[in-house]
């Protein structure tokens, strides 16, 4: 029998393990502008220094747009059975980016666009081996 692990989405996305997981950016401090994921430059055309640095972004964000997936996903994805909706919230960050990711803790009637949204980690999905996919996702904050 071979062990349950867990495997991230994507290396250098996110702190982990970490109690208030962030997701990492690049900072331009020329132009001021984010990129996630990081990035070695800063992407703006209009940008003449290009100093960038790393930084972790805020952990909430407001719900900005949203859609829910009503059928099961596409492999390598392996859903929940009996399979659930799964609402993916499209958040807008205080640093102005938009950051996509599955939402959790809400059943689909109770979302409303401009909810505060807060950054967690966890299992997307489990592989066909297995293992616990972890990569980061948003749940409502209680107010
Ligand atoms: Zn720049």
């Amino acid at each position: 029998m071979t062990e349950k692990r867990q495997i991230l989405v994507g290396e250098g996305l996110f702190t982990w393990p970490s109690d208030k997981p962030k997701l990492i950016a690049t900072h331009c401090k020329s132009c001021g502008d984010y990129f996630f994921p990081k990035s070695f430059t800063c992407h703006n055309p209009k940008c003449k220094e290009k100093q960038v640095e790393e930084v972790t972004l805020s952990q909430r964000g407001k719900l900005w747009s949203y859609s829910v997936l009503y059928y099961p996903p596409p492999p390598p994805f392996v859903p929940r059975d009996p399979f659930e909706p799964i609402p993916i919230a499209e958040v807008e960050i205080p640093e102005g980016l938009k950051i996509i990711g599955m939402m959790e803790g809400i059943k689909p009637k109770d979302i409303k666009i401009g909810m505060t949204l807060e950054l967690t980690v966890g299992t997307l999905y489990t592989d066909k081996n297995g293992n616990d996919v972890i990569g980061w996702k948003f749940t409502p904050v209680k107010a």
